[in-house]
């Protein structure tokens, strides 16, 4: 009767798995229901594709090869000893100042400039890196309905991509897509197997695991002390911090590593933390200034924006966002041509930021430099695909007497933006360019 009973439970479970998809979690070594099945090779492609556009929309990478190199050893350290070492890490430091990490399917992780700020030695980070691989091998991207649905979306844009159109379609899903996932969380049950399972990683990569008791001290003394500020915001919403959460990854140290704590073999790297981000420290009081500029901007102070741009430049003239956010706010400020330099100069120091590349085509169409215009903007589309890239640079092709090009964008433009003030702006345009050209 019981195993009558159990088998007819195998076999339910087994037509379950049929119909949801079924796999094999490389962690626990169990099948696991999965809402969207996925093969190993998928999860890179995903992880490929929607990276870059996440790295863009976390204000591209910051430039500091030194660092970048610095982190992905780190991060390798760790990756070597995880359950899935043969996934193709990836390790970014991204230029964003709010305290943020996060890992996409295939190994692909990022950093922000604003959490390795707030990060006092390499066990520290060594700590985040583990807690993200540890949600890429659990494939906990793969689980849970949210996310399942993300991934779903993921495979539509893979197969879009294969068709050949050049911008895949304009309503940016790979973006979309990227936003979702920084800031979709994972379940609580993900979170702490994903401690877990970092402080594993640490112990096995010989890091001190005391690196994740800090870790979580430190942001919980911050959430308890200034109430939940707004830089914490993503990383609380991502991955949500408690006092429970610190005890139990505190008392699973202790039980499973006795001595771990103490083990004077182990690194804390304390001194190689603070050299790999000198740079980060030597421009933090410029980032202030230039995220209070970006606050005061929202708010519809364009001068008092204007004169904090001017400042954090002048404190650290060779970051290139700074160099970016001061040439924008003078672009709109109408001063084309100190804007120009600004805006060269941010391109010179780092020509992968879709912002600087959109900004510099903009001015050019304003300028009437068309073929420029038309670069600048192909660059920055094929960056990053937005609808104001592409309006702008469709109006760059009629410039450049391209019609059917600019018609072809603008028609693109307006079935993304139906009912938007540029999609219905686009769609007039179109129209016009059918009837003077005989397009159709
Ligand atoms: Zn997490």
């Amino acid at each position: 009767m019981i195993r009558r009973f159990f088998g007819s439970l195998s076999l339910c479970c087994a037509l379950l798995c049929f119909l949801a998809g079924c796999a094999v979690n490389p962690v626990t070594g169990r099948n696991e229901l999965a809402f969207y099945q996925m093969s190993e090779s998928q999860e890179i492609e995903i992880g490929r594709k929607v990276f870059p556009q996440a790295v863009q929309q976390m204000q591209g990478e910051y430039s500091d090869p030194a660092l970048q190199e610095y982190l992905q050893q780190v991060g390798l350290r760790l990756a070597a000893v995880g359950h899935r070492p043969g996934l193709p890490y990836a390790f970014t430091v991204v230029n964003d100042s709010s305290p943020n990490a996060f890992a996409l399917p295939g190994g692909r992780i990022a950093i922000t400039r604003g959490l390795l700020g707030a990060l006092e030695n390499e066990a520290q980070l060594a700590a985040v890196l583990g807690h993200e691989i540890g949600h890429v091998t659990a494939r906990h991207a793969a689980q849970g309905m949210q996310r399942g649905i993300l991934l779903e979306l993921g495979m539509v844009v893979l197969s879009q991509a294969a068709t050949g159109s050049p911008y895949g379609t304009l309503t940016t899903q790979a973006g979309q897509m990227a936003g979702a996932i920084i800031d979709s969380s994972y379940s609580r049950e993900q979170e702490r197997e994903a401690d877990r399972l970092g402080i594993d990683y640490m112990v096995k990569a010989r890091y001190n695991p005391k690196g994740a008791i800090e870790l979580q001290e430190y942001f919980l003394k911050k959430s308890e002390g200034e109430g939940a500020p707004g830089w914490l915001a993503g990383l609380f919403r991502t991955h949500p911090f408690s006092r429970e959460r610190m005890q139990a990854n505190e008392a699973y140290i202790r039980g499973r590593y006795p001595g771990a704590l103490q083990d004077p073999a182990s690194s804390v790297g304390k001194e190689k933390f603070a050299e790999a981000t000198r740079n980060i420290q030597a421009t933090r009081g410029a980032y202030e200034k230039y995220d209070r500029a970006r606050d005061l901007e929202k708010k519809g102070d364009a001068a008092g924006a204007l004169d904090l741009y001017e400042q954090a430049c002048r404190e650290a003239p060779e970051q290139a966002l700074l160099n970016s956010g001061l040439g924008q706010a003078l672009v709109q400020a109408k001063k084309y041509s100190e804007a120009r330099d600004y805006l060269q100069k941010a391109i010179n120091l780092d020509g992968n930021f879709y912002g600087s590349r959109t900004a510099l085509g903009y001015l050019f169409l304003k300028t009437g430099e068309h073929q420029e215009a038309v670069q600048q903007l192909k660059r920055a589309m094929d960056l990053y695909p937005t609808l104001g890239g592409a309006f702008y640079l469709a109006e760059a092709y009629e410039n450049v007497h391209e019609p059917r090009k600019a018609f072809d964008l603008y028609r693109q433009v307006a079935a993304a933006d139906r009912n938007g003030r540029l999609g219905r702006a686009a769609a007039q345009r179109a129209q016009d360019l059918a009837l003077r050209y005989g397009i159709r």
